[in-house]
């Protein structure tokens, strides 16, 4: 009797496993339909994943941030940082769900009060991001957010920015990854926990 309860206990579990699961591979599939893919650019050999189009849906938006936060409910998260432009729409949307602030990482020159610089690596060459001075404190808990995360090169120079100003960096989140890349696998390098929603084959 007691055996048969257990049994059946178990296959209910199981189906709410599976039927999770399920829910949750059709919102990721949502996601991923509602990028757009535009050839070759802004050059040749690019696949620019536009992301206007998943921003304009409002179910594709909502499970989004749902799917990003969902990971740190109930966690302690002080700061958000976004990082120009397309991580300033997702992190503040982040940012409102966790109850946490927000912290713009910008180009070089953008930001009006005393910044902290960081150099990053680009295909060619190097470009700066700054983040204000005080924006972050010694031991806040921040969650890293942009859209994609390509090589990894500017999203490992906001780490450094923000660990240079003594932040714990809990995660890196990203809706895209190009894993052919490697820049997620870079960001755990840097013992920077990582999550990305879709991935996309290619550049
Ligand atoms: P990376 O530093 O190489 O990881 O590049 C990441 C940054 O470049 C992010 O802010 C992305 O928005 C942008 N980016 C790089 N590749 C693409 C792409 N194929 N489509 C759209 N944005 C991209």
């Amino acid at each position: 009797m007691e055996l048969d309860a257990g049994r059946k206990l178990g296959q209910a579990l199981a189906n709410i496993r599976r039927n999770l699961k399920a829910i949750m591979t059709s919102a990721l599939n949502d996601i991923a339909a509602s990028i757009r893919t535009i050839p070759d650019y802004p050059k040749p050999g690019v696949q620019f994943r536009d992301i206007t189009t998943l921003l304009g849906n409002a179910r594709a938006f909502r499970r989004t941030i749902d799917e990003l936060v969902q990971p740190w409910a109930g966690a302690k998260v002080d700061q958000v940082a976004g990082i120009e432009a397309r991580g300033f729409i997702i992190g503040g949307a982040v940012a409102h769900q966790l109850s946490a602030g927000f912290v713009p990482i910008r180009k070089k020159g953008k930001l009006p009060f005393d910044t902290v610089s960081m150099s990053y690596a680009l295909e060619y060459g190097t470009d700066e991001m700054e983040m204000h001075v005080d924006a972050v404190g010694k031991g806040d808990r921040v969650i890293l957010v942009d859209d994609l995360i390509a090589t990894g090169g500017t999203a490992e120079g906001a780490v450094k920015l923000l660990r240079q100003r003594g932040a714990i960096v809990e995660a890196a989140c990203f809706i895209i990854d190009l894993p052919e890349l490697g820049g997620a696998a870079k960001l755990r390098a840097l013992d920077v926990p990582v999550r990305t929603l879709v991935s996309f084959e290619g550049h």
